[in-house]
């Protein structure tokens, strides 16, 4: 298996069919960059899709994993364990206060379903409420709040039913949060539907409205999370709680790890009621654990509050002659083109620089959390050479 082509044929007659591949095989990361089979090395602001928090290969979770993978792997929640205690106490000690019971399973998707079943046991209740252009997940639960049609429409019949709702629309939200509503699930920054913030008074809305019928306000903050938009979490922009967050991407260092958390004055939730086989694995928590303690100790959060400062204000002030607007929270950036993204991306990927998509024609950055004032100059040099 040594040529690139020798991957790539292998993967497209054994792969499933459901992705789109670039034609690169990548094979090692270190940091902010990551290396295909030829050698070649691109900066990669996408972090695998968010995950790579600290960089590919962080030097601290690559130790802790080791340390961890020969000591105890996987043991069930039925049994204690101190690593896992040890997760417990450091989500805690970053989350809003309150925020203090967990659920840990090993996916975003996973997580939503975890929430959507807290929210049903917390208030008894059925309704559903998303927004339009949101993403969820592709779980059947998950994908039942996912927006776009090309996801959903296959299934629609094996779907509980959900009402979208405008983003950012409160007459809207008002209107659709009932007393039969169990949940109100919203992204704080809306990634996958194009990076669109949240108006802090929409959210504000959001957690009256609630307050008011009884209904639990769930924050997905899988991408948004743990430092991504400048602060611990996105919906903190607008001061506000919820009743239930959703974390996943980078809150493992790169390991597979979801997480629902919610409001400790809503009690746990009942024996049996809930479970996953590798949920709060060790291998998984140790590395959670190296992750999350660097971000909160090495101030990053505070550092990709003016690094994305800066990095929105350059891009903007390029006013490129191919880009229609410029928008983002942190170190999560969309640029909206005049024209499709594919290509743009394809020529990105040609000056060393790997980006991500958000609908047809959002370009969206999703550097390491980590990199510097010297990276983000190479990408923005990149991103003025495609799109002038
Ligand atoms: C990635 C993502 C998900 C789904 O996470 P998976 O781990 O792929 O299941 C859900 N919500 C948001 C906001 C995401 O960015």
């Amino acid at each position: 298996m040594s040529t690139s082509t020798t991957v790539f044929e292998i993967e497209e007659r054994y792969g499933s069919g459901a992705y789109g591949k670039r034609p690169t095989a990548l094979v090692r990361g270190q940091g902010v960059y990551v290396w295909d089979s030829d050698g070649k090395r691109y900066l990669d602001a996408t972090s695998g899709q968010g995950v790579a928090a600290l960089g590919h290969c962080h030097p601290a979770v690559v130790a802790a994993v080791n340390a961890q993978a020969s000591r105890l792997v996987s043991i069930h929640e039925s049994f204690y364990n101190d690593r896992r205690a040890e997760l417990y106490t450091l989500l805690d000690s970053v989350t809003p206060a309150d925020l203090s019971r967990f659920f840990l399973c090993n996916s975003g998707a996973e997580a939503i379903e975890g929430a959507l079943k807290v929210a049903k046991l917390l208030t008894g209740r059925n309704g559903i409420v998303a927004a339009k252009r949101a993403f969820h997940g592709r779980t059947t639960g998950a994908l039942s709040m996912t927006w776009t049609p090309k996801y959903r429409k296959p299934f629609q019949q094996w779907l509980p039913t959900v009402e979208h709702i405008a983003y950012n629309d409160i007459a809207a939200a008002v209107a659709a949060i009932r007393p039969e509503t169990a949940a109100v699930v919203v992204e704080s920054v809306q990634g996958e539907g194009g990076v669109h913030p949240a108006d802090n008074d929409f959210l504000q809305a959001l957690r009256e409205r609630c307050d008011w019928t009884g209904a639990m306000l769930i924050l997905d903050e899988i991408q948004t999370g743990f430092g991504r938009t400048g602060k611990w979490f996105g919906f903190q922009h607008a001061g506000i709680v919820p009743d239930i967050i959703v974390v996943a991407k980078a809150i493992g260092g790169g390991l597979p790890m979801g997480a629902v958390c919610w409001r400790a004055a809503h009690g746990p939730i009942g024996r049996a009621s809930h479970g996953s086989t590798f949920g709060g694995n060790p291998l998984a928590c140790a590395a959670a654990i190296a992750t999350l303690s660097i971000i909160r100790d090495q101030n990053i959060v505070e550092q990709v509050s003016s690094n994305g400062d800066w990095l929105i204000n350059e891009l903007r002030n390029l006013e490129l002659r191919r880009v229609r607007t410029v928008r983002g929270r942190g170190l999560m950036v969309g640029l909206e083109l005049r024209g499709r993204v594919t290509p743009v991306l394809k020529a990105l990927q040609e000056q060393g620089v790997l980006a991500l998509p958000a609908g047809l024609n959002t370009l969206r950055l999703l550097p390491p959390l980590i990199i510097s004032r010297d990276e983000l100059r190479l990408v923005i040099e990149a991103i003025k050479t495609v799109l002038d």
